[in-house]
């Protein structure tokens, strides 16, 4: 695997995969990588004829009160991790080298990211829209693989695509999970061990409700009930916990198509973020 940390550099090896018409899977991460990161691997070397991996922890995603600072960082593990899995390039830029103009062009996110996601780190999708754009850009993928884990990301991502005519194809892959069915995430790293144990309700209480709505339950009723569990598991800030549509994330309140139940909520100082795909029950 080649660490590559210099533009000019990373167009000369990508056009060293591409000889022949060989075709290129490319998954960006901000590293601290783990299992949920590596099922999007996996499923990138059965899309394509090499994988190229990034890690950049952008800096104009985060809000000022982020953790940007703190967010964990162990480049060595992660290349050894991606290496191990066939990895063929791992871009690793640092700022300067990602924006050698500063924050100049930046991408607006579409309308998707307004709110949810959007509401609480305004300027967030911005951020991901813009250094996504450029990724591509750099990397020119024929596939780019996005867990939907960050579910709102991904419909963004996807409306950006259609919107630019991109010419790369998106996949999106199912949320991986621990044992105990919270959603791997590297910022599962600042949960303290009591932290951790109700953490556990995010997943649950979605999973209840998102049963609920699709075998009938009156919607407002099912999200009530949702965050009174996660307020009595010590969930202090529920940014939000609502009904989407599953592709526009227009807000619903009746399953008359599929649909999606996110949610956000601060556990500590730790943000949670989860979600659920709720289809009508067939009986
Ligand atoms: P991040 O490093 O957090 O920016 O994540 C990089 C990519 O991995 C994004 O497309 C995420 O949606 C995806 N990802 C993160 N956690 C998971 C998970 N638990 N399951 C599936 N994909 C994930």
């Amino acid at each position: 695997m080649q660490i590559i940390r210099d533009a000019q550099a990373l167009n000369e090896a990508v056009a060293g995969l591409r000889e022949g018409g060989r075709t290129i899977a490319f998954v960006p991460t901000m590293g601290a990588l783990h299992e949920g990161h590596m099922a999007l691997i996996l499923e990138a070397r059965t899309r394509a004829d090499a994988v190229v991996a990034s890690i950049f922890v952008n800096p104009t995603q985060f809000g000022p009160n982020e953790d940007l600072d703190a967010y964990p960082r162990r480049e060595a593990a992660d290349a050894a991790m991606l290496e191990k899995e066939g990895v063929a390039i791992l871009w690793a830029p640092d700022a300067a080298t990602m924006y050698p103009e500063g924050p100049a062009a930046t991408i607006e996110a579409s309308a998707i990211g307004d709110d949810l996601d959007g509401a609480a780190r305004p300027g967030h999708f911005d951020g991901v829209a813009t250094v996504v754009a450029r990724l591509f850009d750099q990397v020119k993928p024929d596939f780019a693989l996005f867990g939907e884990k960050d579910y709102q990301q991904l419909a963004v991502i996807r409306q950006m695509v259609r919107d630019f005519e991109l010419a790369v194809e998106i996949v999106g892959v199912p949320t991986q999970r621990d044992a105990d069915g919270l959603a791997l995430s590297s910022r599962n790293a600042y949960l303290s061990d009591d932290e951790r144990l109700a953490a556990r309700t995010l997943p649950r209480a979605l999973g209840e409700a998102a049963q609920a709505i699709a075998e009938g339950a009156d919607v407002a009723e099912a999200l009530d009930k949702a965050r009174a569990r996660l307020e009595g598991a010590g969930f202090e800030a529920i940014d939000y916990i609502d009904l989407r549509d599953a592709q526009t994330l227009v807000p619903m309140t009746l399953l008359d198509r599929p649909a999606r139940l996110l949610a956000a909520a601060k556990i500590g100082r730790t943000r949670l973020i989860d979600n659920l795909p709720v289809e009508r029950a067939q009986n």
